[in-house]
């Protein structure tokens, strides 16, 4: 343990994960404030090694679309922390639940700084393959962070990576659910791409858009929606720019969906907002 482990107090819990808290903490020498997620020796090995899995990828990223990692304590107990940055406005869920929908303006700022934070991990070849509103940080100043690595894949030689079933699973994207293109051909990186759009139908609409208003998910409809219906698309009445960055994010086909560098040239995103 180091010294900044013990300096650390807690000042409220943020969230509870599958076996892991997070907690806002403030460190008493500095009084900064900052969130500490920690992972309890005693819980399964899925949850520790999930918590490894993101501790290795919050070790290699540095940007300012990734929730930013301080430092790591792995203590003689086997408690493990994460000191992250604060992101004092929630996420985009909570912002979505508490606020109301977005309006196309907000989206196109958020889309972004998703897709920034998309295009650097792609290019470390990092698959964060959970990618969701609840994923998805947001302080004060509207910067939107990508968060919660723990289903992630970090992408080595071979490509058998993306086999194993990770991830919420309304968010996958139809090639997941195949079992003729969850193999080779299948890269991973563009499933981030179909949740990003689901997630920003989400964000307009106010509701899962495979899902009317207030419905509870049923696995299979849910699936049987994603992998044999039309993908979601806009309702009426928003820009054609908007209609058309959904639809080269929510392509079937993997293939003819756009990746992340592609989209940050879109119409939709490309003009920051003055
Ligand atoms: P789940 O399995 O539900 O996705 P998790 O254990 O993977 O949860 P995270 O998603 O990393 O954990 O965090 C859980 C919640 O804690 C988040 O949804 C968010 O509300 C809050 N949280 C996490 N990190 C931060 C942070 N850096 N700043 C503010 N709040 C945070
Ligand atoms: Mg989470």
């Amino acid at each position: 343990t180091t010294t900044a482990a013990v300096d650390l107090e807690k000042i409220q819990v943020l969230g509870h994960g599958n076996g892991g808290t997070v907690y806002k903490v403030v460190q008493k020498k500095t009084s900064n404030v900052y969130a500490l997620k920690v992972v309890h020796a005693d819980s399964d090995p899925m949850m520790r090694r999930q918590i490894f899995r993101e501790m290795e990828i919050l070790r290699r990223t540095d940007s300012p679309y990734v929730v930013h990692c301080h430092e790591i304590f792995e203590k003689p107990d086997g408690d493990i922390a994460i000191m992250m940055e604060y992101m004092d406005a929630g996420t985009l869920d909570s912002l979505l639940k508490n606020g109301g929908r977005f309006t196309e303006k907000t989206l196109a700022d958020v889309a972004r700084q998703v897709l920034n934070g998309l295009n650097y991990l792609h290019a470390h070849k990092i698959i964060h393959r959970d990618i969701k509103p609840a994923n998805l940080l947001v302080n004060k100043n509207m910067e939107v962070k990508i968060a919660d690595f723990g289903v992630s894949k970090i992408m080595c030689r071979t490509l058998d990576a993306c086999n194993s079933y990770v991830g919420t699973c309304a968010y996958m994207s139809p090639e997941r659910f195949d079992p003729d293109t969850h193999g080779a051909n299948y890269n991973g990186y563009s499933g981030d791409i179909w949740s990003l759009g689901l997630t920003m139908l989400e964000l307009y609409m106010g509701h899962f858009p495979f899902l009317p208003a207030g419905q509870k998910p049923d696995w299979a409809t849910l699936m049987c929606a994603i992998c044999f219906g039309e993908p979601p698309s806009l309702p009426e009445g928003v820009s054609d720019e908007f209609r058309s960055f959904i639809e080269c994010c929510l392509q079937k086909d993997s293939s003819k969906r756009w990746t992340a560098s592609q989209l940050l040239s879109h119409p939709f995103c490309r003009q920051p907002e003055s």
